[in-house]
């Protein structure tokens, strides 16, 4: 099973797919994550990634394709995977889509979290407090849904038009919204 997650910032994209992850023995791949975890470690890739992350904005997506690829080659991911946070932009489309055909395989489904931008912006303000993550001011948080509308918004449609695209409220709790994504993927 190959599912791609969408949706805005703070719609719940990692907590969905972290429960996913669990519940279909598939590992969850959040770029997100990984260039925080290269931040972190302070290695080239973060180091070149976090200044963009700061200000709200895409890792170019050279950067972006080349770590996905390279993920994607791990052993865990031969039998399935959650994308969460990938892709966001029409290149990054085209690269998943050829990274995919040369392994003669196939996204199955793509979950859109919907959600009201107002309740985003305040889920995100708590949770920067919370975890201490340097781009969810609320400046750098408008950015990104800024961002968010004007690189990200068109993909639904490009899946929806490959039939691929399910949405699911992403405001309900946490386990109707699994119970919800779980029902279309067995489905
Ligand atoms: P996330 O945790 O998914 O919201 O990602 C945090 C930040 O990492 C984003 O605001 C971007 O700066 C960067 N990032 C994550 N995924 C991508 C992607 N697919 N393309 C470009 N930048 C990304």
């Amino acid at each position: 099973m190959r599912i791609v997650f969408m949706g805005p910032p703070g719609a719940g994209k990692g907590t969905q797919a972290a429960l996913l992850s669990t519940q279909l023995g598939i590992p969850h791949i959040s770029t997100g994550d990984i260039f925080r975890a290269n931040v972190s470690a302070g290695t080239p890739l973060g180091i070149e990634a976090q200044s963009y992350m700061d200000a709200g904005e895409y890792v170019p997506d050279g950067v972006t394709n080349e770590m996905v690829r390279d993920r994607l080659t791990h052993e865990d991911a031969r039998q399935g995977f959650i994308l969460d946070g990938y892709p966001r932009t029409v290149e990054q489309v085209v690269e998943l889509d050829a990274m995919l055909s040369v392994e003669k395989s196939k996204i199955d489904h793509v979950i859109e979290l919907t959600v009201d931008v107002d309740v985003v912006v305040a889920r995100l303000v708590k949770r920067s407090a919370e975890q201490g993550r340097t781009d969810d001011t609320e400046e750098v948080l408008r950015r990104r849904l800024e961002v968010y509308a004007e690189q990200t918004v068109s993909l639904v449609e490009v899946y929806q038009d490959r039939g691929l695209l399910v949405q699911v409220d992403g405001l309900g709790d946490i386990d109707a919204v699994t119970s919800a994504i779980l029902s279309t993927v067995n489905a």
